[in-house]
């Protein structure tokens, strides 16, 4: 017997008992967090711009060097806010590759969202293309720091000023990162963090935007608390994206923390690289050692035609070991509805979001694992791919001991999804 067909998908034992997680929650010092929750409730000030808020506000602008914070709900209704708080309208051009809440802001307003590819073999924006695309319908330029990787900021910038556009950029993986020493925060018209559950910080549900620009920075505020500019008086039209107090108790608490959490990613992202480093057909993406980075996302780059198994097979292999490694972005927002209906032949100006879509995944870090158990997710992963011709042929036949269980997951997709296992 082989040692592969002892893994869990040919009815092995799994290697881990509990499921490891993507973006499992980072969570700081719980009593300092009790202490400011007895603090919220003693006071009776829950929302509205209490000083949690605030204080979350201001250590995020000093730790950016951003003039203006807006803290929300949410990181969604802070890219909806953004985009009207813009002018926004039209056609906006965006990538495919990201999550669909960047894209579903635009139409949720009725903004077209123009598809636009990835540099061949990156994971941002072509600066190239985006040009290619710019109609007398364009408004603005939406770049995605996708991973926390910066995306071509500078290129980006020169567009936007040389076409009359305006650019803001979805920096919901980038809170801590900088693009050549800068802090992300400071680019473009606007930025966007999410302070979701699953991000390196969070404030279990929230998000901000960061400007300089003072004007646009006035139009937000009002647009966050439905247009109050003083009490019963209300002077613009708004919404209600305001951030509560516990949140942002939780925001501040995981800031103070925050260079504990960096570390734990920075120790588990190297010793995957260590891990998985000359394995052929297998490419770690790496963070820019010269810049600040939060080590939040392990990502992992396939060839299918070198390993023999494909992304999906490795990603099925892997979760029933209860390693739940993830396709981010799969199968990009171009092929999901209603934009797959919209645009249906998308695919075919979308070659290489079509093509790394399906070459990579994100690992378990975090406090969901510990160098242990990246060892173990090395070894299976390595010894997946040495036999990787065989296992492919032998996923071809039906394994019958399968069945499936519901699997507790709050990365987005609704609350849970369905998994094979084996019985
Ligand atoms: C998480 C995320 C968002 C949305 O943020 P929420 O706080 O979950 O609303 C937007 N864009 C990207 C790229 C994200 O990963």
């Amino acid at each position: 017997m082989k040692a592969w067909e002892n893994l869990a998908i040919f009815g092995g034992k799994p290697t881990f008992e509990k499921p490891l997680h993507v973006g499992y929650p980072n969570i700081g010092n719980r009593a300092a967090l009790f202490e400011r929750i007895n603090d919220i409730l003693d006071r009776r000030w829950l929302t509205n711009m209490g000083p949690y808020s605030q204080e979350f506000e201001q250590r995020i602008s000093d730790m950016l060097g951003v003039k203006h914070c807006i803290a929300m709900c949410n990181g969604t209704v802070a890219l909806e806010i953004a985009i009207r708080a813009l002018g926004l309208t039209g056609e906006v051009i965006v990538p495919s590759m990201t999550f669909i809440a960047t894209v579903h802001a635009l139409q949720w307003q009725e903004v077209t969202p123009i598809f636009c590819d990835i540099a061949p073999g990156e994971f941002h924006l072509d600066p190239e293309k985006v040009e290619a695309m710019i109609t007398p319908r364009t408004t603005g330029i939406i770049g995605v720091h996708l991973w926390g990787r910066p995306c071509h900021v500078e290129a980006l910038t020169r567009i936007a000023q040389n076409r009359g556009l305006k650019l803001l950029f979805d920096a919901a993986h980038a809170f801590g990162c900088s693009h050549n020493g800068h802090m992300i925060g400071n680019f473009g018209n606007a930025e966007v963090f999410s302070f979701h559950a699953t991000k390196c910080i969070n404030t279990f549900e929230g998000g901000a935007i960061v400007t300089n620009d003072d004007e646009l920075a006035e139009k937000i505020r009002l647009m966050t608390n439905f247009g109050f500019g003083g009490t019963d008086k209300v002077i613009y039209i708004g919404t209600n994206g305001k951030m509560n107090e516990v949140s942002a108790a939780m925001g501040i608490t995981s800031l103070e923390d925050f260079e504990t959490f960096i570390e734990l990613n920075r120790s588990n992202y190297q010793t995957y690289v260590r891990e998985l480093t000359g394995i052929r057909g297998l490419r770690p993406v790496m963070y820019d050692e010269q810049e600040r980075n939060n080590y939040h996302y392990v990502v992992l780059e396939l060839d299918e035609a070198v390993t023999g198994v494909s992304r999906d097979q490795l990603v099925d292999i892997l979760r029933t070991e209860n390693v739940l490694a993830r396709r981010y972005f799969y199968p990009g927002c171009h092929n999901m509805e209603p934009y797959r209906s919209y645009f249906p032949l998308s695919q075919l100006w979308l070659p290489e979001t079509e093509r790394m879509a399906k070459r990579v995944l994100v690992l378990p870090t975090g406090a969901a694992v510990t160098t242990e158990s990246i060892k173990l997710i090395g070894q299976i992963i390595r010894m997946v791919v040495s036999s990787g011709r065989e296992i492919r042929d032998r996923l071809k036949q039906p394994v019958p001991a399968l069945q499936p269980r519901v699997v507790q997951d709050q990365n987005h997709e609704l609350s849970a999804e369905l998994e094979i296992v084996p019985r």
